[in-house]
């Protein structure tokens, strides 16, 4: 697959855009003045493998709790490049709380939110300037939901003019591209390099967020953002955002990707860290972890040892990564079968790194394990589950190299 060329921008020790591999991001639901809380999500987010965490800062607290977030993240060496989230208030925030403008490694600015009338400029200007004076990147990033009313009102205007008027969804559209590209040159006009500006322009439907992207990847060359905004909770929002990235993933379209999910009540954040690796990773577009193919089980399985297996599996390899990232290079490469009996079991299996075909119903009480194709032993008894761990442990040390784990 080619991938639309784009300008690299830098941020912090993160690369997008340029070629460089998709950079999977979040952002935290902390309040932002809460250091403690703020810092802890951060990490977790950064644990579980994001490469930039967002959070918004919107108060005269949260400005002022942002150096102390990125001081408290340093001192447990968690490095993870921290991105401000400004609406409305931006411009007094960045430039009264020059720590947390220093602090931060991008801004995240919505043309939407900058200011109305003869101020929307003069904020917008208050914001590039500091982007300027600290060297740091910025995303413009447009959400049709807080589109700029007035641009918006202008292009309905004209478009009413016209002989044949476009349909109105076209013409929101166009002013959500037309509200970032026209934002982005003006930054470039005050100053900022083209390398150190990022696009989004978030939608909240499918065919809307293709149709914009594909626009913007004709009509600019700088870093894009991908995301569906306002996704929703649980396989809708996964199913929405996975449904609108990989038709533009497919297109080369995109440097980076944000999963936008509702937590459920009591959900992990780190879901959606999860989700966007998962998607990249199914497209063959970066590797992360592990990955554990299983059969969906049917009326050959009735008991659900295999789903149970194929579950603690994949929970043992994600819980090994931060530790195998640095001991074992290339094992995030690595697949492994769990299959529920011996239709499609011994195939699969010997696809994959390491796979096993646990007995389905009636069949031997036995599970024939292959290793890089080949059976090497059969598990039979109770401990199963331990033993084809015991199994995958020895197989990546000596795949990929035993530096002390
Ligand atoms: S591998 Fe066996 S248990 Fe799994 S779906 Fe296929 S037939 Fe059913």
């Amino acid at each position: 697959m080619k991938r639309r060329l784009s300008r690299a921008v830098r941020v912090g020790g993160v690369v997008m855009g340029g070629g460089a591999p998709i950079v999977v991001q979040s952002m935290t639901n902390t309040d932002t003045a809460d250091v403690p809380a703020t810092a802890a999500q951060v990490a977790e987010l950064a644990r579980a493998g994001s490469e930039l965490v967002r959070i918004t800062v919107n108060s005269p607290e949260a400005a002022a709790a942002v150096p102390r977030i990125r001081e408290r993240l340093d001192l447990t060496g968690c490095r993870v490049p921290l991105v401000g989230d400004f609406h409305f208030n931006g411009h007094k925030l960045l430039t009264q709380y020059p720590d947390c403008a220093k602090a931060l490694a991008k801004y995240r600015i919505n043309p939407g939110n900058v200011g109305r009338g003869a101020k929307r400029d003069e904020q917008f200007a208050a914001m590039i300037d500091c982007a300027l004076k600290y060297e740091k990147p910025v995303r413009i990033g447009v959400n049709w939901g807080s589109l700029d009313p007035e641009l918006l009102a202008r292009m309905m205007d004209d478009n009413a003019q016209l002989p044949v008027p476009q349909d109105a969804m076209d013409v929101m559209r166009e002013a959500v591209i037309r509200s970032a590209l026209d934002s982005a040159r003006q930054a470039e006009e005050w100053g900022l390099p083209a390398e150190r500006i990022v696009i989004s322009c978030k939608m909240s439907q499918v065919q809307d967020l293709i149709a914009v992207y594909r626009a913007l990847a004709e009509r600019c060359d700088y870093a894009l953002h991908l995301g569906l905004t306002e996704a929703g909770m649980g396989t809708k929002g996964i199913v929405a955002s996975s449904a609108a990235m990989a038709v533009l993933l497919q297109e080369g379209i995109g440097d980076t990707v944000r999963v936008s999910l509702t937590p459920e009540p009591g959900g992990r954040r780190t879901r959606e860290v999860q989700v966007a690796q998962e998607l990249l990773q199914t497209m063959g577009l970066r590797a992360f972890a592990p990955m554990v193919s299983a059969c969906p089980g049917c009326g050959r399985t009735t008991s659900t040892y295999f789903q149970e297996l194929a579950q603690k599996i994949e929970g043992y390899l994600r819980a090994q990564m931060p530790v195998w990232r640095a001991a074992h290079p290339g094992v995030e490469n690595m697949r492994v079968a769990v299959m529920g009996c011996v239709v499609n079991g011994p195939g699969e299996s010997k696809h994959a790194n390491i796979g096993i075909s646990l007995p389905g119903t009636n069949e031997v009480p036995a599970a024939p394990v292959y290793v890089d194709g080949r059976k090497t032993v059969t598990l039979k008894g109770e401990r199963i589950a331990e033993e084809f761990q015991a199994i995958v442990e020895n197989y990546v040390r000596e795949k990929y190299g035993a530096k002390a784990a």
